[in-house]
């Protein structure tokens, strides 16, 4: 819409006639102050203002409207029969007009000029409204991403919640079926049972264990507690502990390191249990595996072989990815898939490094590095 302000009824008569006529919409003023009433209420295109009416003059209106915020962008056409002094060209263009047209009007000119005008009217438009279109888009992805954090956050803690709960429960079932256990006899058949009952308890264990060390790394709480340590100790403990819960595998450790690793202690040996504990999963046909333990620029290394399935190639740098287990074997195997994700997470927090050689069909090894204190 094309306001055209004008203290006489002809010119007006005669400019809406020619802008009609070129299907350009119109609105007329007959005052300053009649145009900037009307300027408040609806917005134009595009302004007509002639500069020669009494009370309020052309460039007062102008003046007016480049002052105010949501008028200031408004383009301003002055019309002027005698003020073709370029002094008042200049102080047309100040107060925020943007073109001059002289009295009489050619009328091609001054359509020229409309359609100029209107046409970048039109493309501001368009432009503000992909802006506007823009910033709505980013407010709402960025609330939509806040709202998957809290997600994310509250799942978290639910799972963290979850397992501490139910290792509770678990731990005073196991206390009393080690009661019962210890009072039975060798040849009690029930003895088996309770046996494969505590089996099976310590596994379930694992698995919650595993869930709220997960949620843990995740929040940043899982906790370290560094001591000076001998390391190839370690290694030969937790050994023993994977000798005795699987006695039918061959076992066996060479090398050492006879270093001091500073370092948590239990969580280290967690790292070399997921891994042994893997190898005997792993390889359910082959028991044997075989452990090595070395010293090489500073750094303790230690592998730990397996001849089981084996792992593609395709799947050898995604294993200590979170939940990530190798397609095709993850039926024939329990497991969540977290166990190596820990690990590397560990080894990652003692500034060492976790990695792996594999042949499919042939078996695994894996190893892992940490500084030597
Ligand atoms: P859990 O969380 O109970 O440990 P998982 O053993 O499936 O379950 P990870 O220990 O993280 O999970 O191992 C990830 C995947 O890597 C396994 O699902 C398996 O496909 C593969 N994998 C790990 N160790 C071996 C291995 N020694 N031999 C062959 N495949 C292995
Ligand atoms: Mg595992």
């Amino acid at each position: 819409m094309i306001l055209i302000v004008d203290d006489t009824a002809e010119n007006i008569f005669t400019l809406r006639t020619l802008l009609e006529l070129h299907s350009f919409p119109t609105d007329t003023a007959a005052s300053g102050e009649e145009a900037l009433k009307k300027v408040l209420k609806r917005s134009y295109a595009l302004i007509i203002l002639d500069v020669q009416m009494p009370g309020m003059d052309g460039f007062e209106v102008a003046e007016i409207l480049s002052g105010n915020n949501a008028t200031k962008d408004i383009p301003v056409i002055f019309l002027s029969a005698i003020n073709v002094d370029k002094r008042y060209i200049t102080r047309g263009y100040l107060s925020g007009g943007i073109d001059y047209v002289t009295k009489p009007i050619d009328p091609d000119i001054l359509l020229l000029r409309v359609k100029t005008f209107y046409r970048l009217y039109e493309q501001n438009r368009v432009l503000n409204e992909v802006q506007s279109n823009l910033r709505k888009e980013i407010e709402y992805r960025k609330l939509a991403q806040q709202e998957a954090q809290e997600a994310s956050r509250r799942k978290d803690e639910f799972m963290s919640i979850a397992s501490h709960e139910l290792k509770t429960p678990l731990a005073s079932m196991k206390a009393y079926m080690q009661l019962v256990d210890r009072s039975l006899t060798k040849d009690d058949k029930i003895k088996t049972y309770i046996d494969r009952t505590l089996i099976q308890i310590n596994k379930l264990n694992t698995l919650i264990t595993d869930l709220l060390d997960m949620s843990r790394l995740e929040n940043g709480k899982l906790k370290f507690n560094e001591t000076l340590f001998n390391f190839d100790e370690l290694v030969r403990d937790a050994t023993e502990m994977i000798r005795q819960t699987y006695p039918d595998y061959n076992i066996s450790v060479n090398g050492q390191t006879g270093i001091m690793v500073k370092g948590d202690e239990p969580r280290l040996e967690q790292v070399l249990l997921n891994y042994l504990t893997n190898a005997v999963k792993y390889s359910p046909d082959v028991k044997e595996i075989q452990i090595h333990i070395r010293l090489e620029k500073n750094m303790a290394i230690v592998s730990v072989r397996d001849f089981g399935i084996g792992i593609p190639k395709q799947s050898q740098s995604e294993v200590f990815r979170k939940f990530y287990r190798v397609e095709g074997s993850e039926h024939r195997f329990q497991g969540l898939g977290v166990g190596l994700y820990i690990c590397s997470e560990i080894i990652q927090r003692h500034k060492g490094s976790c990695w792996l050689q594999s042949e499919y069909g042939k078996g695994s090894t894996f190893f892992f590095s940490i500084p030597a204190a």
